[in-house]
């Protein structure tokens, strides 16, 4: 015990590149991925101390070194770098660290090489499946709460949460106009307002845009007056941007109040939840998400699927990934109020 314990201390001692500061780094950061896989839910990870809008900023305050904080982000796996992709992009004047670029570019660069591995060999043989996405007219009185959607077997309607995001968004756009798809997109309030271009091209594309609250928080514990403001000031805000905006409402977290869904069933606005989770805020490693979702479609079979626009593996998988629908007879269907 004692003799490998002395192993360890001067393995220590010996390797260069471990001083305090470095190792406090790469702690520090390994928390962030500790905490991300350990997260149980979605609503969990995005309040969490160590997710990287909040861990990140902090451990770039805390390192003067910043040669020293730029090796240990390069050096993490791709997974890890994928993870904190959005943060860095979001925080360009408050992350001045000499490896900004360089970060950016590698995580770029996998992410288009893996989306480029993962569709090799299958687009070719499935231009001829390529059937457009049917267009449901969806009956909204009552306010319905939708998760399959009656709809039949081998059958998905594609969603996508969060956005829109300048990093993501619109290249979602050209994978879903080169395999014909169409979707309902399920946008935040202060996220229209900020990309208001980007959210009439949704629009303009022929998706469906509809309300997934202003902030983002729970609604399960907010006051009610305080939720349902969010809600109208959403959909009032989709009526300046685009003509073609959907009644539609999705619940942040799928976190649903009692007295929220009261009122939209008052107001006839259909709630979409979701039968397949592909987890796309949790697997960061495009080569696994893939499988994962893939998987959950098989084998539900049916049903809403929930996908988030603003995730950069969620991107990188989509070509491959529609394509290994359609090979195995999957059908697209998008709601439009009737
Ligand atoms: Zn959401």
């Amino acid at each position: 015990m004692i003799f490998s314990k002395l192993i360890f201390t001067s393995l220590l001692l010996l390797t260069p590149l471990a001083s305090f500061a470095d190792l406090s780094i790469r702690v520090q950061l390994s928390d962030i991925f500790t905490a991300q896989k350990a997260a149980t839910s979605h609503t969990a990870w995005e309040s969490h101390k160590n997710h990287p809008n909040q861990a990140l900023i902090r451990i770039l305050s805390n390192s003067p070194n910043k040669q020293e904080l730029c090796f240990e982000l390069l050096r993490l796996k791709v997974e890890n770098k994928i993870l904190l992709y959005n943060t860095f992009k979001d925080n360009f004047l408050t992350l001045p660290l000499p490896c900004y670029t360089q970060f950016l570019n590698k995580t770029e660069f996998y992410l288009k090489t893996i989306a480029d591995k993962l569709s090799s060999g299958r687009r070719v043989r499935t231009v001829k499946l390529n059937i457009p996405t049917e267009i449901i007219a969806l009956d909204t009185s009552g306010g319905p709460r939708l998760v399959y959607a009656d709809l039949p077997p081998k059958t998905i309607a594609l969603t996508f949460d969060d956005g829109p995001s300048p990093k993501t968004t619109l290249k979602l756009l050209d994978i879903l106009d080169r395999h014909q798809v169409k979707a309902n997109f399920f946008s935040t309030g202060q996220n229209i307002q900020r990309y208001k271009k980007i959210t009439a091209e949704i629009a303009k594309r022929g998706h469906f845009v509809g309300n997934h609250s202003w902030s983002h928080r729970q609604m399960s514990k907010m006051k009610y007056s305080e939720a349902k403001n969010e809600i109208i000031d959403t959909f009032d805000l989709l009526d300046q941007i685009i003509e073609n905006w959907v009644p539609f409402f999705r619940y942040p977290y799928g976190a649903r109040s009692k007295r929220v869904t009261q009122f939209l069933q008052s107001e006839n606005v259909p709630q979409f939840f979701w039968a397949i989770d592909t987890l796309d805020w949790k697997y960061s490693d495009p080569k696994y998400l893939f499988k994962y979702a893939l998987k959950q479609i098989k084998t539900q079979g049916r049903g809403i699927v929930l996908f988030h626009d603003i995730q950069p593996q969620t991107i990188a998988i989509m070509p491959a990934l529609l394509d290994a629908l359609r090979q195995q007879g999957f059908r697209t269907v998008a709601f439009t109020p009737q």
